[in-house]
């Protein structure tokens, strides 16, 4: 055989290798959704990139939940145009009202009037006084709407509504549920740093996420210290050093306590809730911000479903503490 026969056969036979089954792809798809960053990151036989139908189910999803579009359903159900509801809004609905019931109205969807009113809304910030916030209050509360055959049914038609704090878990849900339907099987959504996890990765290793340290300033860079390994899980972390203003140099918190009406104010800077999908993980972070670092650990260990990881402020000394309730297993970077 001639010197350049066998250069073809190599070549061929290099070429017809592709041509067999490789192993999964990874994919992964960056963009910007709900006025932050998503990252979804998948493997996939042939390494199809679903863009499209990923783009579009944004759409529809905005369609329905969106705070921000004045056309949404969520919008139109708020100014009292529209009182049926579509699939996700049911879900998220749904969804809402139980966790509320099971953290005593920590998490409440009806805060909406207070976020406004408080400036974390719409509007700039009321000039807030007691009498004020209990004029709020008066149409603030779970039990005061509810889902009838499909319907919304206000007990006070000044009820307003507010997904903030479970819809983006929840989408992360729904874009792994559309992989899972295309076969994929292992795959990581982030939404702003709400996330849902599925699967070992074809190395059988498991997804790996850094737990942020609290930033000094809003813009600060993100740091992590820890990290953690997960496989099917979804995990929200909720905190006050990114949103929040100072008056009086009191920091006033996005998370607003709907018992009281006034934003929380305590020691606990920022909690990630592992939960078994990304809305419930969403929802619970909310919470436990208003419920404290005391009763949420309380909460937590009690349940089988959840773990948590807390960052709270030191009393009399600068920096920060942090409890990991005893299901989390934390891994220190410096032990890779
Ligand atoms: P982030 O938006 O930083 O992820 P959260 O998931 O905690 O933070 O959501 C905060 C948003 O949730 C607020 O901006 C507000 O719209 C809404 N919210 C505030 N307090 C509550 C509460 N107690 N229950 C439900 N939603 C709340
Ligand atoms: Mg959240």
């Amino acid at each position: 055989m001639r010197k350049v026969d066998v250069l073809l056969l190599v070549v061929f036979l290099l070429g017809a290798c592709s041509l067999f089954y490789r192993g999964p792809q990874m994919v992964i798809i960056r963009g910007v959704v709900f006025g932050t960053y998503y990252s979804i990151s998948y493997y996939e036989d042939d390494g199809l990139v679903y863009q499209e139908a990923i783009d579009s189910i944004f759409q529809d999803f905005n369609r329905s939940l969106s705070f921000y579009d004045q056309q949404s359903l969520l919008s139109r159900i708020n100014r009292n145009e529209e009182t049926r509801v579509d699939p996700y809004f049911e879900t998220v609905f749904n969804r809402a009202q139980e966790i509320s019931k099971e953290t005593g109205g920590a998490f409440d969807a009806t805060v909406f009037p207070l976020v406004n009113a408080w400036g974390f809304g719409f509007s700039e910030r009321a000039d807030m006084n007691k009498q004020k916030i209990d004029s709020l209050l008066a149409f603030v509360g779970y039990q005061k709407i509810a889902l009838e055959d499909g319907y919304i049914v206000k007990k006070d038609e000044r009820v307003q509504l507010d997904f903030n704090a479970i819809a983006k878990g929840y989408a992360a849900d729904v874009i792994g549920l559309f992989l899972e339907s295309k076969g994929v099987q292992t795959y990581l959504v982030e939404i702003g740093g709400d996330l849902m996890a599925r699967g070992l990765k074809p190395d059988g290793s498991k997804w790996r996420i850094g737990l942020e340290v609290p930033a000094a300033e809003y813009d600060a860079p993100q740091e992590w210290v820890y990290y953690v390994e997960i496989v099917d899980a979804g995990l929200a972390t909720s905190g006050d050093y990114r949103r929040y203003y100072e008056a009086d140099r009191k920091r006033y918190s996005h998370t607003i306590d709907p018992v009281t009406g006034y934003p929380v104010a305590h020691h606990l800077m920022s909690v990630s809730v592992f939960a078994c999908d990304g809305m419930s993980a969403d929802a619970y972070a909310t919470a436990f911000m208003v419920m404290g670092l005391e009763k949420s650990i309380d909460f937590v260990e009690a349940r089988d479903d959840l773990e948590a990881y807390f960052i709270f402020s030191l009393a009399d000394e600068d920096g920060y503490g942090y409890y990991s309730t005893s299901g989390l297993k934390l891994i220190s970077r410096e032990r890779r």
